[in-house]
């Protein structure tokens, strides 16, 4: 039989190509003006007639272009931004894949005018339905100006398929914000059938936003600013008083490209929790930062899906950080008792403003002492701090919250709908009354409306999840010396677990001499692990690892301080000091998420005044 198989055309192979590239006249806008930005532009003009279905022009005054290149600009795959695959791993421009202006011209009525700055005169190339019709030398200034003309002439099916001019303007517009916020640097403006839509100079992020969508929206704005090794954070996230009905002013940048992302919009939401009315949402705009290695934009023919190495990561530190600029603001308290129990806290960010409100310590404050010296520990796990009392709650709230709130019981939401029922039953435990160990299983103290108890073991393992959490993120975890090294024997399938989790272990103040193929060598533990304790807790962590189900909210660091919290918290029908129960209290208020134990059950509980009263009747 004779052969079958040929080789298309090129201008057959374009258009099929330009039917990914361009499914409307918006995305000629967004390939025009990225091409623009990535020539270097510092003044991009963007004109439009009937929403871009008669005229789509985009001039800027960038590198311009060569002869030669203005010609090879239209060819597919013709680009200048990648020269081998390893370039696609550290993009820094907008375009790579070089067939924008290809699928364009195989589709529409293209003029190219375009000169570099070292040229006298520049080149204008005229190309229609993939023919080049002609190439002349022409007078035009620094820059690129393209005009796109009668989209789709060629295609008339695609054509009729566009929607209503008011339609394709809110799709242009739509591309056009996008490409304006992430380039606040640059002068961007917009012409509708003759008339100037927007004109955007140069200015700051909080101006190019106010710029785009009114004046109004400035005072809408809380800025949102994180700083840590694996991702980089700036912008704002609206107040959530303006949330919107619609979902229209959300935008997230990474690296200066907009991306959609389900999965961080989620992150956000979540920052919001019990915030929002209803059926609203909230508006932002957040530039992410991240290790260009890090990521896959490669994803998606028109790139607005993003792959990340470490989402999970990703997610908990946008979070917090909302959270905290949410906090800081004084729209939400500082201190949440809200809890995601899908999500560690993230603790890796050293040194920033999210950690745990400090605890000052007035040493010489005793409430419940005559003046005795408080009880040394010998054997137990448990790190006291005798002297914190009550008081030292609120010395981190007043801080962080610009000192408009004096106590918690004044902790106040500025938004209406955002009361949560822990909030009303305001936590506040008196400074005049002791604790009071119950069962040898509860402390049971008085707060401003009523009794607050607490369960003691879930109470610290909490307190010592977040310890480690902590120690193993901000790898800051203090070791004590063994005086002589202890060696375990395990399974090869258990050492296979150890020495998986040995990097973490080590950030907890674990050392390890020497790890063999049937057991580990250890030199020195965290300080508030009893070396007695060692080998259960590892035993008990290597079955906590294998009775795990790993899932997309896996992660060994949680494991790790959940298991080690488990091991080392004191348990039920132990007896505690006062000291240790005032400890257990004053710590439990200073984490981050109080009011649930690590494995998510609830450590305390409040009774209410009136609720006792009631049962006098
Ligand atoms: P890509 O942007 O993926 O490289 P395009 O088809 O959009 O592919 O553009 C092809 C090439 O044409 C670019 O790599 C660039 O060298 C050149 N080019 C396109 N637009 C401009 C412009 N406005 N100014 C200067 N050069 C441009
Ligand atoms: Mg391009």
């Amino acid at each position: 039989m004779a052969d079958i198989i040929q080789l298309l055309p090129d201008h057959v192979a374009n258009q099929i190509a330009a039917g990914e590239v361009v499914q409307r006249p918006a995305s000629v806008v967004k390939e025009l003006l990225e091409n623009a930005i990535d020539a270097g532009a510092d003044v991009i003009k963007l004109i439009v007639k009937d929403a871009g279905k008669t005229l789509i022009q985009v001039i800027d005054d960038g590198k311009g272009m060569s002869v030669t290149d203005a010609r090879l600009s239209f060819e597919r795959h013709a680009t200048s931004k990648i020269r081998n695959a390893d370039d696609l791993f550290k993009l820094n421009t907008k375009g790579f894949r070089g067939e924008a202006l290809a699928s364009i011209a195989a589709i529409a009525h293209v003029e190219l005018k375009t000169k570099q700055d070292t040229d006298d005169v520049g080149t204008c190339i005229v190309i229609e339905g993939s023919e080049v019709t002609s190439q002349d030398v022409v007078v035009t200034p620094k820059g690129t100006s393209i005009s796109v003309k009668n989209l789709f002439f060629n295609i008339p099916a695609r054509r009729n398929f566009l929607k209503s001019n008011t339609v394709e303007l809110r799709h242009i517009i739509d591309e056009f914000h996008r490409v304006a916020l992430a380039h606040p640097s640059i002068s961007f403006s917009l012409y509708n059938n003759g008339s100037e839509t927007f004109n955007l100079p140069v200015s700051n992020y909080r101006q190019r936003i106010v710029n785009i969508f009114g004046n109004k929206t400035n005072e809408k704005l809380v800025p949102v600013e994180e700083d840590t090794e694996v991702l980089k954070i700036s912008g704002f996230v609206g107040k959530p008083e303006f949330a919107k009905k619609t979902r229209g002013e959300q935008y997230f940048f990474v690296n200066n490209r907009f991306i959609k992302s389900a999965y961080l919009n989620h992150a956000i939401l979540s920052a919001f929790e019990g915030l929002l009315k209803n059926g609203t949402h909230p508006s932002y705009f957040l530039n992410l930062e991240v290790n260009p290695q890090t990521i896959d934009i490669n994803i998606h023919p028109t790139k607005t899906e993003i792959k990340f190495d470490d989402e999970h990561t990703l997610y908990a530190i946008l979070r917090s950080a909302v959270k905290h600029s949410l906090g800081q603001f004084n729209i939400a308290p500082v201190l949440d008792f809200e809890r995601d129990a899908t999500l560690d806290t993230p603790y890796n960010l050293k040194g920033s403003r999210t950690e745990a409100p400090k605890i000052e310590v007035d040493s010489n404050f005793n409430p419940f002492q005559e003046s005795k010296p408080p009880r040394e520990q010998q054997n137990s796990s448990f790190k006291k701090a005798p002297s914190e009392h009550w008081e030292s709650l609120y010395v981190g709230l007043e801080s962080k919250s610009n000192g408009s709130a004096s106590n918690f019981s004044e902790l106040t939401f500025e938004s209406e709908e955002s009361t949560s029922s822990l909030f009303e039953t305001k936590v506040t435990p008196d400074k005049a009354n002791a604790t009071y160990q119950f069962h040898n299983k509860y402390i049971i103290s008085a707060i401003k409306s009523g009794m607050l108890i607490i369960d003691q073991s879930r109470a610290h393992q909490r307190i010592l999840y977040e310890d480690f959490l902590k120690d193993i993120t901000v790898k800051e975890g203090v070791s004590q010396q063994l005086l002589f090294p202890l060696q375990l024997h395990f399974s090869s399938q258990e050492l296979e677990i150890v020495k998986q989790l040995q990097g973490d272990l080590e950030h907890t103040g674990f050392v390890f001499s020497n790890v063999t193929e049937e057991s580990i060598e250890i030199k020195g533990v965290p300080v508030m692990v009893p070396e007695s304790e060692i080998s259960i807790i590892l035993e008990q962590l290597i079955s906590d690892v294998q009775n795990e189900v790993p899932d997309a909210n896996f992660s060994a660091t949680d494991l790790l301080a959940k298991s080690m919290a488990k091991s080392l918290a004191i348990k039920t029908g132990q007896s505690l000091q006062k000291d240790e129960q005032e400890h257990i209290v004053n710590k439990l208020f200073a984490c981050k998420e109080p009011n649930v134990s690590p494995t998510n059950r609830v450590t305390f509980i409040t009774v209410g005044v009136d609720e006792l009263d009631k049962k006098f009747i």
